[in-house]
């Protein structure tokens, strides 16, 4: 196994700076795959996490999902929402198919209210485009479709849905996410770490690297960022370099923040829909497991919008009055720790290209026994499981060959 940073784990690593912990963005593991949960169990010690999250609008908490929970939503828009929930649904009884377009998609299924109240500005912050410039593709898993019934009521009832995929969370009992990878690297057989692929003959079935080292292979396993591992191949056809370049993803902005009080009123992460605050979801790992940060503060991460430019002091003020209006008052003074940081590969974009553009490459990649997994080599949305379960399928298909 080569890796090209110093740490194994990629996204799924832990730093710690003054007691401290934080990962890059929230990295919960959903396991839903026994097989799964059973090999990990033996390698390191997790626990289990009841997700407590919400949405912050209206100056007031609504309950996540929000398309399942408009009893917490003001009178006025909450009526817009459930007349937009019950037009859109004679619209499917009449037999409107069910649109491509992921903005389309949402009007099909949820109604114009709750489209404008919160699954259009959320999105629009998250993916940087509108929501039509995407398709659905990518939200089966992640956006949960409550029917007419459970919308209704959601208007009225107290009882909380917990739905969606990731109602609950397993997490290492100490060492943040990065226990987790650093066990998993721990088990295997032979790892180069500081080492960058940096070129790939298809053909001849050999790699090098950065510092030149050239070694032959039988079979490629590969989790470099598609149009990246593409890039590397010498060897590849001008048609699967084009398609290459036509693959595109979000480049995300957030800010690890150590503060010196207890925020967020106890919740895990927060999701903003408001247009005016440049975050759109501020997370606690501490309020999900009390080790990430010292005894009566918080450590936060801070995920910032895609679909604007501004900067990082206007961003963090926005996210003090947010924080300070959910929770006791909070100011420059209580934050002890504040790093800014970005994901280049953040989420793919499942843009009108991309479906045609993918497969070329995916297709090419197969006639050569190249492997291209996990969620930027297969360039999805997809979980760290998933990823597991690539693994070990590739695993699978190497040791049958
Ligand atoms: C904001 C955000 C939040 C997320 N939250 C969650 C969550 O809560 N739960 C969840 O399950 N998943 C979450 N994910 C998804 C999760 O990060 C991915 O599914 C997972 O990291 C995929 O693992 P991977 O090994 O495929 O890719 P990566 O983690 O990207 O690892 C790829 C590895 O390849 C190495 N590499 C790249 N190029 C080269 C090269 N040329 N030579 C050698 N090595 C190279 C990199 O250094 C890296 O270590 C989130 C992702 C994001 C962006």
């Amino acid at each position: 196994m080569l890796e090209r940073s110093a740490i194994a784990g990629g996204l799924a690593t832990t730093t710690f700076e003054q007691g401290y912990g934080f990962d890059v963005t929230g990295h919960w593991l959903h396991m839903r795959d026994p097989d799964i949960r059973a090999r990990i169990s033996p390698l390191v010690a997790m626990g289990q996490v009841e997700r407590k999250s919400s949405i912050y609008a209206y100056d007031r908490f609504v309950a996540y999902p929000f398309q399942s929970n408009l009893k917490d939503v003001p009178y006025g828009p909450r009526v817009e929402c459930l007349m937009g929930a019950v037009e859109a649904h004679t619209r499917r009884v009449g037999g409107v198919p069910e649109p491509g377009a992921f903005g389309d998609f949402v009007l099909h299924h949820f109604g114009e209210g709750i489209a404008r109240e919160f699954m259009f500005p959320y999105n629009t912050k998250l993916w940087g485009v509108a929501p039509n410039d995407i398709s659905h593709a990518w939200c089966q898993r992640f956006v949960p479709v409550p029917d007419l019934r459970q919308i209704v009521e959601g208007c009225f009832s107290d009882v909380h849905h917990q739905a969606g995929y990731n109602a609950s969370f397993s997490y290492p009992v100490a060492g943040g996410i990065g226990a987790f990878s650093g066990a998993l690297a721990g088990a295997v057989g032979h790892m180069e770490l500081s080492t960058d692929v940096q070129r790939i003959h298809a053909g001849e079935g050999w790699l090098e690297t950065a510092a030149g080292q050239r070694l032959g292979f039988a079979h490629l396993v590969s989790s470099m960022p598609l149009p990246a591992l593409v890039r590397s191949l010498v060897d590849a056809p001008e048609e699967v370099q084009l398609a290459a370049g036509k693959l595109a993803c979000t480049s995300l902005r957030y800010f690890n923040l150590g503060v010196k009080k207890k925020v967020l009123d106890g919740l895990h992460w927060v999701y903003l829909p408001d247009p005016g605050v440049h975050a759109y979801r501020i997370g606690s790992f501490s309020n999900a497991v009390p080790y990430m940060a010292p005894e009566g503060c918080s450590s936060l991460y801070v995920e910032l919008a895609n679909d604007r430019e501004y900067d990082d002091d206007d961003a963090l003020s926005g996210v003090l009055q947010v924080l300070s209006a959910i929770g006791p008052a909070v100011d420059r003074g209580d934050i002890e720790v504040w790093q800014k940081r970005s994901i280049e590969h953040a989420y793919v974009i499942y843009d009108h290209a991309y479906a045609a553009a993918r497969r070329v490459v995916m297709e090419y990649l197969e006639g050569k026994g190249i492997m291209s997994v996990g969620r930027y080599g297969k360039w999805e949305y997809a979980s760290m499981e998933d990823a597991l379960m690539d693994g070990r399928a590739a695993a699978a298909i190497i040791e049958q060959s």
